[in-house]
């Protein structure tokens, strides 16, 4: 299909000082967790993107310096000649599909606790990074610079510069944003100096000024300098000579850098969670950068939909439509726009699952697409799968597992058949997707339907409540069993002791409100699931009117949330339903008027008065259907193989159980031993290697 014209501005291109990028899609400098000792890994999964048509394709923060080591979490370096080898390849691989690679260079300062250097962190005044509430905190202290220091943090950039023009990259970032170093000389709440770097924003802004001088210089201005700055906090301050802080920033700045990269202060507001947040959220923080500069801006905000891509253009907000998690979601995306297939696009979800796995300490994960970290190290690509299906696939289970395994046997060629009980397909996106914040998660099975629904090779059947015996009857070559897990009525005990089921009348899991069940308030949510769930399922009774106290075993509300950035919106969430958060608790007993609680480590006992309990705790998997079948094999089954996947075979997250489904399409019929029940496969020898001498 032809491109729609309404699109063509997207792909204008975009002159950045000496360079000039093929179109407006930028792929932001993000975290991939993939460091110099991955980088096959790394330059497969940023080259996928200038695959997929990004105009400009970023790696992540490097670090300048020793100085500046952000372990635990994954950090890549440029800080000697074989750090230059390693980044070569990925900006090899960017180069051949015609995009410009950038790199982000990094000081993190007081927010670098050097865990791993064992150096002191760096800062311009003592103040240390304001780690108040995070697991990430460091009872070390940053030092204050001197003049000296400033010096050398210039020279550090200058050298880093070069040796990234040495490994090739076409614009150099420099990195005054997100609580890093030049960043706290913009601040005045971690710059107290009194010297020419601190006091006037004239004299905060010197700093970054001269960084900026310093990467041209030092690369003779052949590369592009671009300056990424967060303006969250920045535009929220008054200024003497200006509307805010940030325009007064922004207008000193103005002719220094090719490029400026604009963004929020914090990752849960930068990187923020779609349940909270919508598409766009940083325009407002941001949006008068480009009235205030000759120079080109781009800004992200998880933008998949082309039509707000357009408008942010022809309003004058962005030059460049930065993208980050919607280009791991799907790295084709300007290529599906200018191919007319915007139906196509797997949309971000903006479940932050990707930068859970950067807390991790792991490659880059994603909900939508699996194949995201794989490119390499499994060859999977996002778009291509080999056309070698031969037979019938019956897939049983329509969640995002049965999904996701459906829509890549079809793309292999195989003749899909998917059944699912229910006459809705999406397993438990159907409920799940109900509660508040959380429709947008629904793009997992949409994407797929869509897909599935122009496949003459699928045929879908919803309401089909399979048993072994229809399963047999059936007679696919393969079959595939994706009939998810259930919630169970377990509490548990201290100690990490799971604890015995409670089957009071009053008491319901998940899956009872999902069949329908409506608890009487005032209720007690017990979570210690410790992810979305529980705090969602909350929000949701509270908004029926009811009554509820959020208890949890951990020491935060939705602990595991952290790491997706949602825990401090799922605290105002609460605060705003009126739901009290007990922590640290256990349930003990529960007799249809009260909940009895005791302190995790004390042991000291409460009661709540209570109606309803809804535990949202453990998730069982396994399948009946699937023990029937293995039964049933040798007698009355003809299929090559009977394949256990998602939550039924291991359950976990959307995430996890979206990969198993595509690995195990990935896999039918590649086995050497197609007669016994497909089980794990071992692991290919790529799985953990690579270096730069890997060939
Ligand atoms: P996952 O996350 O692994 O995809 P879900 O729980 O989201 O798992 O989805 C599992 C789906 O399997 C549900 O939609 C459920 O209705 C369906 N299912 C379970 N048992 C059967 C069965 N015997 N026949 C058809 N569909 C089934
Ligand atoms: Fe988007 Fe979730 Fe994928 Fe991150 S993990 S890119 S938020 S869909």
């Amino acid at each position: 299909m032809p491109r729609n014209p309404r699109y063509d501005i997207l792909f204008e291109p975009v002159r950045i000082g000496p360079k000039v990028a093929k179109n407006r899609f930028f792929q932001v400098p993000h975290a991939s967790g993939m460091t110099n000792a991955a980088p096959h890994v790394r330059a497969a999964f940023r080259g996928m993107k200038a695959e997929g048509g990004w105009g400009v394709v970023c790696t992540g923060a490097a670090s300048i310096d020793p100085s500046s080591d952000d372990s635990p979490f994954p950090c890549a370096t440029i800080w000697d000649a074989a750090d230059i080898r390693s980044h070569a390849l990925m900006t090899d691989a960017v180069h051949s599909h015609g995009a410009l690679a950038g790199i982000e260079l990094w000081h993190g300062g007081a927010a670098a606790m050097n865990r791993t250097t064992r150096l002191p962190s760096q800062s311009p005044s003592g103040v240390p990074w304001m780690a108040t509430h995070v697991p990430f905190m460091s009872s070390a202290r940053p030092r204050i610079m001197d003049a000296e220091d400033i010096r050398e943090l210039i020279r550090w950039h200058g050298e880093a510069a070069k040796r990234a023009e040495q490994a090739g990259f076409d614009i150099l970032y420099v990195y005054a944003g997100m609580g890093y170093l030049p960043y706290q000389f913009l601040m005045s709440d971690y710059n107290h100096r009194t010297d020419a770097y601190g006091g006037t924003v004239r004299n905060r802004v010197r700093l970054v000024q001269e960084l900026i001088d310093a990467v041209r210089e030092a690369t003779h201005g052949r590369c592009a300098v671009a300056l990424r700055i967060s303006m969250q906090e920045l535009s929220t301050r008054p200024s003497e000579v200006a509307p805010t802080e940030g325009h007064e920033v922004i207008a000193l700045l103005k002719d220094a850098p090719d490029l400026f990269d604009v963004k929020m202060d914090y990752s849960a507001t930068d990187c923020a969670a779609s349940r909270f947040t919508p598409e766009g959220s940083h325009e407002p923080f941001v949006n008068y950068v480009r009235a205030l500069t000759d120079k080109p801006v781009v800004g992200v905000g998880r933008f998949t939909s082309p039509d707000t891509m357009v408008s942010m253009v022809k309003r004058g907000v962005l030059d460049f439509i930065g993208g980050a998690r919607p280009s791991i979601a799907d790295p084709f995306l300007p290529n599906k726009i200018d191919e007319g297939r915007e139906e196509d696009i797997r949309e971000c979800i903006g479940c932050n699952i990707c930068i859970s796995s950067w807390h991790d300490g792991v490659w880059v994960r994603c909900t939508q697409n699996p194949t995201a970290g794989e490119e390499w190290r499994r060859g999977w690509h996002p778009e291509k799968l080999p056309r070698d299906g031969a037979g019938r696939v019956l897939v049983v289970g329509g969640g995002p597992a049965g999904l996701e395994a459906a829509v890549r046997l079809g793309q292999r060629g195989f003749e899909v058949s998917l059944a699912d009980k229910s006459d809705q397909f999406g397993g438990r996106l159907v409920w799940e997707t109900k509660l508040p914040g959380l429709r947008t998660w629904n793009r997992v099975a949409e994407y797929r339907l869509g897909q599935l629904r122009k496949m003459a090779n699928v045929t879908l059947f919803p309401a089909s409540n399979l048993s072994a015996q229809d399963v047999a009857d059936f007679g696919a070559d393969h079959i595939v069993v994706a009939t998810g897990a259930r919630w169970l009525k377990r509490l548990c005990g201290s100690n990490e002791l799971p604890a015995s089921e409670i089957n009071e009348p009053g008491v319901y899991t998940p899956d009872d409100l999902a069949l329908g069940a409506r608890p009487t308030g005032p209720v007690v949510v017990f979570d210690f699931d410790n992810y979305y769930l529980g705090s969602a399922i909350a929000e949701s009774l509270a908004e029926q009117g009811l009554a509820v106290h959020y208890v949890t075993t951990a020491g935060a509300a939705s602990a595991w949330s952290f790491m997706t950035n949602e825990q401090p919106l799922i605290y105002q969430a609460l605060a705003r339903r009126g739901i009290s958060c007990r922590t640290l608790q256990l349930v003990t007993a529960f007799n249809g008027e009260s909940v009895r609680l005791a302190q995790i480590f004390t042991g000291e006992i409460c009661e709540i008065a209570a109606k309803s309990l809804v535990i949202v705790g453990q998730r069982q998997g396994g399948s009946q259907l699937y023990a029937e079948l293995k039964e049933l094999r040798s007698e009355t089954i003809v299929a090559k193989s009977i394949n256990l996947t998602g939550d039924a075979n291991s359950p976990g997250a959307i995430a996890h159980a979206v990969w198993q489904g595509h690995r195990t399409a990935r896999e039918i019929g590649l086995r050497g031993d197609e007669i016994r029940i497909a089980r794990d496969a071992p692991f290919a020898p790529r799985d953990f290697a690579d270096s730069v001498s890997a060939s």
